[in-house]
């Protein structure tokens, strides 16, 4: 308002505007303002490592992956209603390029989200309890409308990290959304969590409502380093 309020009043001192319409367009002003800056503090404080959006993202490079059901994602209602959801597939597909953009989509709802890597969320989650501050991380975790945890099976993790994460995942059942990206199988993911009966646990909660996507195919990176060597072999011919 302090930015807007003299261009504002000798606009509408020029269209002999009445003094309600000034205040209306000035407040709408500050709301538009407030609401980007609301939006932007959203997506810092949710540390995506890069931002990218669905706008970047072929979907006909991958078609196991129906857009449809992924776009409608976007809309969030499975946030609202504590599903979860699983992106699983080999490196390079694009899981973290999908779920970036689904958690801004979801920030853009007014949602608090959060993503982090597998490892990065134990790391912390051990730092925390070795500082005795255990709960007071869980207690932000919680407040969390979404939790993206990405890259779920590269590192697998001492049985005390397994067991802190499985809290978290059993934390939030039924009660808010986890997102998780995996290059394995959930048949493997017992090699993660070591532990057969703590990883039937975690899979029953986790898969219980949730949207599973099978992103298996051909590396996008692989496939662009590709088409980038062809593009310049006619160069170096000449
Ligand atoms: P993953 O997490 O499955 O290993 P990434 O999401 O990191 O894969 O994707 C690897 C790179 O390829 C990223 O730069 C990503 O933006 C890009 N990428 C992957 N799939 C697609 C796609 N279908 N369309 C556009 N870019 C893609
Ligand atoms: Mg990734």
């Amino acid at each position: 308002m302090l930015a807007e309020w003299e261009k504002l009043a000798r606009e509408a001192t020029a269209k002999n505007e009445p003094y309600e319409g000034y205040l209306l367009r000035l407040t709408e002003a500050e709301v538009t303002t407030r609401s980007a800056n609301a939006l932007a503090a959203r997506i810092r404080n949710a540390c995506f490592p890069v931002v990218k959006d669905f706008d970047t993202f072929d979907f006909t490079a991958i078609p196991s992956l129906s857009k449809q059901k992924v776009l409608e994602l976007s809309r969030g209602e499975w946030v609202e209603q504590h599903y979860n959801c699983c992106l699983i597939g080999n490196a390079g597909t694009g899981k973290t390029h999908v779920a970036t953009a689904l958690g801004q989509a979801i920030c853009r709802l007014g949602k608090r989200v959060k993503f982090v890597t597998a490892a990065g969320m134990v790391t912390q989650l051990e730092e925390a309890q070795q500082q005795h501050r255990l709960d007071r991380l869980l207690s932000q975790l919680e407040r969390l409308d979404l939790l993206i945890i990405d890259e779920l099976g590269y590192l697998s993790f001492s049985r005390g990290g397994a067991e802190l994460l499985f809290q978290v995942f059993a934390e939030r059942y039924e009660r808010r959304s986890v997102l998780v990206t995996s290059n394995l199988a959930f048949s493997e993911w017992g090699s993660v969590f070591q532990g057969d009966r703590m990883t039937a646990a975690l899979l029953d909660r986790l898969t219980h409502r949730c949207h599973i996507f099978e992103m298996n195919g051909e590396s996008y990176r692989f496939r662009e380093s590709m088409t980038d060597k062809k593009e310049k072999a006619p160069k170096k011919a000449k």
